[in-house]
């Protein structure tokens, strides 16, 4: 009999309905994933994903346990360490639980019944127990951005996420879809932050004690992104070289670029790109206790 190799309908039921018609032909068979996806017209990675793994799609279809036992590799802990290393290596990052237990095609409950703590078993293998690309946050990631564009003098290039001194490699920016995307969301979170945040305004009417004459008020929790928008504007609008010397990082091997205070903030200065200007470790250190970095 003909039969057409797709379906026409691609409906939860549709799908769990072909996978009855397969499992039905192979009746007191082992029915692997491979014979089933000779047979089948949907193939089996589909249904994977449709219903989450290979296991719970045979579950759905209620063919996981008389039909079709399920036939695959014993998962020893050995087997489960090997794929946690495979996978990797695949994509130079730490797995979720859900990766590897879809891959060997196991439930991920199964998984942590039978091994144990997910964290535990990537430390066993060499892994931070974090998952892929999430290691590092949106703001780690433009200040890795702010640092690189520092140390070219310009805006750097994907290649450059991936070697030093970056510190957060080029997958961490694929949340925004790809480099590009990554700098526009960089430059518009820079534009959007308000020159001075409202926690970093000093309220001139308010006399400074001689108490805190020589620390900063307690930061607020925006102040840090606050300073990272701010900082990159005055590095970018002083071309990222020294104002005293004229060095720049790109430059100049082993110049470091700080943002200084003109009038320090012990002394009233503000957080202000009017107060604020890029200094070389060496011309800050210059100046003594006249000034501080931010
Ligand atoms: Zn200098």
């Amino acid at each position: 009999m003909f039969e057409l190799k797709t379906l026409t309908d691609y409906s939860d039921e549709s799908l769990l309905a072909e996978m009855r018609r397969v499992a039905s032909e192979f009746k007191g068979h082992r029915l692997t994933r491979q014979e089933f996806d000779s047979l089948s017209r949907v193939h089996s990675t589909t249904l994977s994903r449709r219903f989450g793994s290979w296991a719970d799609a045979l579950d759905r279809a209620g063919i996981s346990a008389e039909l079709a036992p399920r036939v695959r590799l014993q998962v020893t802990r050995d087997v489960l360490l090997e794929e946690i290393r495979a996978y990797a290596e695949e994509f130079g990052g730490s797995p979720k639980l859900d990766d590897i237990a879809e891959r060997l095609d196991v439930h991920p409950s199964t998984i942590q019944r039978k091994f144990g703590k997910w964290t535990a078993l990537l430390k066993e293998v060499g892994l931070q127990p974090v998952p892929l690309g999430r290691r590092y946050t949106d703001e780690e990631c433009f200040e890795n951005i702010v640092e690189l564009w520092t140390h070219y003098g310009r805006q750097p290039s994907f290649h450059e996420l991936n070697c030093a001194p970056s510190r957060v490699g080029s997958k961490a920016y694929l949340r925004w879809g790809g480099w590009r995307a990554a700098l526009r969301a960089f430059i518009s979170y820079v534009n959007q932050s308000p020159p001075v945040s409202q926690s970093e305004i000093r309220t001139t009417a308010e006399p400074l004690q001689p108490s805190t004459n020589f620390s900063r008020p307690p930061p607020a929790s925006e102040s840090r992104s606050m300073g990272l928008a701010l900082r990159y504007r005055v590095l970018c609008r002083d071309r990222f070289r020294c104002q005293i010397c004229g060095r720049s990082p790109a430059k100049d091997i082993g110049v470091e670029l700080h943002v200084d205070h003109i009038i320090p903030w012990s002394k009233g200065g503000q957080n202000t790109e009017e107060n604020l200007r890029a200094l070389c470790f060496d011309c800050n250190l210059g100046k003594g206790a006249k000034h501080e970095s931010l």
